[in-house]
């Protein structure tokens, strides 16, 4: 907060790399963990990142986060465009996304206890490196899965006619 959307562009990457991790649980986990921020500025409690922006967070937020993977695997029926829904491989990647939100944050934020319960030390990565670059990382790595992603998707469909057309070629000779 008041970044949330940035620390979308983490999960993005890695889903255009390892493209057999869960898209969704994934992509939520890089932002539910904010519902803590969220609430500390409805509530104007000072600072915004408390307890859950830390390894109890992780921990809090996976299940939910593959939940509503799973529900909407189901709602919006993505089997049909994604892989079949695995629940390993969701909690992998909702741990993932999750984890990747403290970090990030734990750059820029002094308050946020990276490995909180285990560990009460506020502000292990912090100034590791800039806001801006935290920010600017964020943007190039959202820019780069997003290139990656719509090459994969070229070169999927691509092999998929090529593979119609041999098809379609080995019916005519069969037919000769
Ligand atoms: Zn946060």
């Amino acid at each position: 907060m008041p970044f949330t959307p940035f620390h979308l562009g983490f999960g993005v990457f890695v889903f255009s790399v390892l493209i057999f991790l869960d898209p969704i649980a994934l992509l939520l986990g890089t932002i539910l963990i904010d519902i803590e921020a969220f609430m500390r500025l409805i509530l104007n409690i000072n600072p915004l990142h408390g307890i859950l922006h830390s390894m109890l967070g992780v921990i809090v937020f996976f299940i939910p986060t593959v939940l509503m993977s799973w529900g909407c695997y189901k709602i919006f029926k993505l089997e049909k465009y994604l892989r079949k829904f695995n629940w390993g491989i969701s909690i992998v990647s909702s741990l993932i996304g999750l984890f990747s939100h403290v970090f990030f944050d734990s750059i820029i934020y002094p308050e946020v206890m990276m490995f909180y319960p285990f560990s009460n030390k506020s502000g292990i990565l912090l100034g590791a490196i800039s806001e801006r670059m935290d920010y600017y990382l964020l943007v190039i790595l959202f820019s780069a899965g997003t290139i990656i992603l719509g090459i994969r998707f070229v070169v999927k469909r691509y092999r998929n006619r090529k593979e119609k057309g041999n098809q379609l070629v080995d019916q005519s000779t069969q037919k000769n």
